[in-house]
């Protein structure tokens, strides 16, 4: 295993090869991944491959920081004073979890393979969730998803109430205060600020280009393609290695499948867990329940809160 490329290094190289065959037609860049409306697109991630290079962490920063946040402070005193600032502007540089700044990151398990002490490394991100709670139970309609599956929060709608990150199994979404609509509307009362989450690089995608941590990827860790295609893959490769499949069937099924050389049951008590650092245990439908338990609420703004307290009162071991 290479542990010691340059990720700036690798990044610029790769970045600037991408852009010269995007730019030149070349065969190589997929223009199939084009947004045509037919269906959903997935991620199949071969954790074996994995080197931990840090590479696609590097990729997702330098393209999507534009979308970033950059808060006006002083931050507006909120009432109630529960509402808990939540601030990452001065710790943009934190990599090792999920943050407003950072919408990918790499974590690390140490699992015994055939007798042999092995670290796994495991790119973590939005799961991009094949009917998403995120979506369905936003209150005010700022979380959507494309045709093609994907999942993205618009910065300009949000108002920051964390009702994504609440119903989402993984508690994806990240908030930053001091940003958005709130400041405009109601800026002591609603809200506090903008959920940030990987959105797939959707205007990569729609331009026919891949997004940037599969396109920089040096051991090409990550395939994207048209969901019953990748599913199909995972199979074949999980058959392959006698391996596991994580996110099929997680909350629903997801468009992020995992394909590991050993369960995800040990992956997942390996892991560092919190906030920001998502786990890797079995997830039930959150839809179906917020459908079973909060039908008549869906579209309320209350269905968050509806599908909040269910997954508290079903979640165990969430932090475990
Ligand atoms: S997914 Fe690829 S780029 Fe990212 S850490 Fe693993 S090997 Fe490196
Ligand atoms: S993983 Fe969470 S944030 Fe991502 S689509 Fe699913 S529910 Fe939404
Ligand atoms: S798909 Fe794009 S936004 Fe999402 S983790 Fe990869 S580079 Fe970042």
């Amino acid at each position: 295993m290479n542990q010691k490329i340059s990720r700036r290094s690798f990044l610029k190289g790769s970045l600037a090869a991408a852009a010269g065959v995007a730019a030149s037609g070349v065969p190589g860049v997929k223009p199939a991944l084009a947004s045509d409306g037919s269906g959903q697109l997935a991620t199949l991630i071969d954790i074996r491959k994995c080197i931990g290079c840090e590479a696609c962490v590097e990729a997702c920063n330098e393209t999507n920081s534009r979308k970033y946040p950059e808060p006006k402070k002083p931050f507006p005193k909120m009432y109630p004073s529960r509402v808990k600032v939540s601030d990452w502007s001065e710790k943009r540089g934190v990599t090792e979890r999920l943050t407003p700044y950072n919408w990918l990151f790499i974590q690390h398990a140490t699992v015994s393979i055939d007798g042999k002490k092995t670290e796994l490394t495991i790119p973590r991100r939005c799961m991009h969730c094949v009917n998403p709670p995120c979506v369905k139970l936003c209150p005010w309609g700022a979380a959507k998803q494309l045709k093609n599956g994907i999942s993205r929060i618009d910065a300009g709608i949000c108002l920051g109430g964390s009702k994504c990150k609440d119903v989402c199994p993984w508690d994806i979404p990240q908030r930053q205060t001091g940003v958005g609509l709130y400041l405009d509307l109601m800026p002591s009362l609603a809200g506090n600020g903008v959920m940030f989450k990987c959105d797939r690089c959707y205007d990569r995608i729609a331009r026919g280009e891949t997004p940037a941590c599969i396109e920089v990827c040096p051991e090409e860790v990550q395939t994207i393609g048209p969901r019953d295609e990748i599913i199909a893959k995972a199979h074949a490769l999980a058959k392959e290695i006698n391996g596991y499949i994580y996110g099929e069937t997680e909350n629903g099924g997801t468009n992020t499948i995992y394909v590991s050389p050993v369960p995800f049951e040990e992956l997942n008590k390996a892991v560092a867990k919190g906030d920001g650092k998502p786990r890797l245990d079995r997830v039930p439908d959150a839809m179906a329940e917020a459908n079973n338990l909060a039908a008549a609420m869906i579209i309320a703004p209350f269905a968050g809160v509806a599908a909040a307290a269910v997954k508290f009162m079903k979640r165990t071991g969430k932090n475990a």
